[in-house]
């Protein structure tokens, strides 16, 4: 029987590891199919506080995993399967396994969205992809023009990456203006080969009967304009949906997924606990993350000594 068992290994799930972890709960954390979460698929993190010259993701996430198992954390590389919160312990199914829990905190973050139009799918590691940073450096992108999609810091972030690797990087943004932070709106609108395209959405990803990404179709929302935009890739960057799908039905969320904490960090289930991206459609930084973690550490810590 586990005291606390953390899903998910992002900042909030190793920040409610490590306190957990001081605690001297020995939590476990069952990392998903992503250690580290998407924050290792990011080049520099900037906006971490303590790392003034930034910090690589991957990097960042291990040196986080290395802190909590110091204290007595233990790393299980299992995805839970399903989950019975409805009685105190827990059960959860980790790759088939039953996992016992009298306490749980769900930092499962977050996945890419898709962009749900023909093509994309068909074409997923042919051309298209979600991590410019995981997949820019193939030879298919080297020289070529490429497409980054979205208008946040994500896509600003891919596009600049790209630049290293590919002859133009097209930014295809919906509106005519940059979500992104003002910092990054500079870098990435100052950079000789990136080329915004405002007020356009790709409608299809072509593939010319080559098996790969050739182009996609545009359609300039403002003036119903199409056209076809040559290209190797397309690097989709607009955002995030919660991974919340296995909790479905157990723990409340909102029309889009995402837990609703009900006091605190406690969900709906007294004894489980939210932490991370997966609860924030808001704020969505590793320290916010990372903060979060913190708290339902502390409300997991408390529950269990009123609740032994
Ligand atoms: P985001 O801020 O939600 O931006 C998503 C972008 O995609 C928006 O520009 C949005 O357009 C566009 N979009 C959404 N759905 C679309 C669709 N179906 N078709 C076309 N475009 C679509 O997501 P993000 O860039 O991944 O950033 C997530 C959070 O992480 C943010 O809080 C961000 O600050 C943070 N982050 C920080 C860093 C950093 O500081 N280094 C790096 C990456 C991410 P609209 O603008 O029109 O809504």
């Amino acid at each position: 029987m586990e005291k606390v068992v953390i899903i998910g290994s992002g900042p909030a799930g190793w920040t409610a590891a490590l306190y957990t972890a001081r605690a001297q709960l020995a939590p476990l954390v069952l990392t998903g199919g992503q250690p580290g979460g998407l924050l290792t698929t990011t080049t520099i993190v900037e906006n971490f506080p303590g790392f003034p010259e930034g910090m690589d993701g991957f990097e960042l996430m291990t040196r986080m995993q290395k802190q909590a198992e110091r204290f007595g954390a233990r790393t299980s590389f299992g995805t839970v399967e399903s989950v019975d919160f409805s009685r105190r312990p827990f059960t959860l199914i980790v790759d088939g396994e039953p996992v016992t829990a009298q306490t749980v905190i769900i930092a499962t973050g977050a996945g890419h969205k898709h962009l749900g139009v023909p093509g994309e799918h068909e074409l997923e590691n042919k051309g298209v992809t979600y991590c410019a940073t995981c997949d820019g450096a193939l030879p298919v992108f080297r020289n070529q023009p490429l497409v980054v999609v979205g208008g946040g810091d994500s896509a600003c972030e891919e596009a600049m990456y790209l630049t290293r690797f590919g002859s133009e990087i097209h930014l295809v943004h919906r509106r005519d203006s940059l979500r992104a932070s003002k910092i990054m709106v500079e870098r990435t609108l100052g950079h000789a080969k990136i080329k915004p395209v405002w007020d356009s959405v790709v409608t299809e990803v072509l593939e010319a009967g080559q098996g790969k990404v050739t182009g996609v179709k545009l359609k300039n929302l403002k003036t119903g304009g199409e056209r076809v935009l040559s290209c190797a890739g397309v690097f989709v960057a607009i955002g995030h949906m919660p991974s919340t799908q296995v909790f479905k039905n157990q723990i409340t969320t909102d029309e889009n997924g995402f837990i609703v904490p009900q006091k605190g960090t406690m969900t709906n289930v007294a004894g489980v606990f939210v932490a991370g991206d997966c609860a924030d459609h808001v704020y969505r930084q590793a320290i916010t993350a990372a903060g979060a973690g913190c708290a339902a550490a502390i409300d997991a810590e408390r529950f269990l000594t009123a609740n032994p």
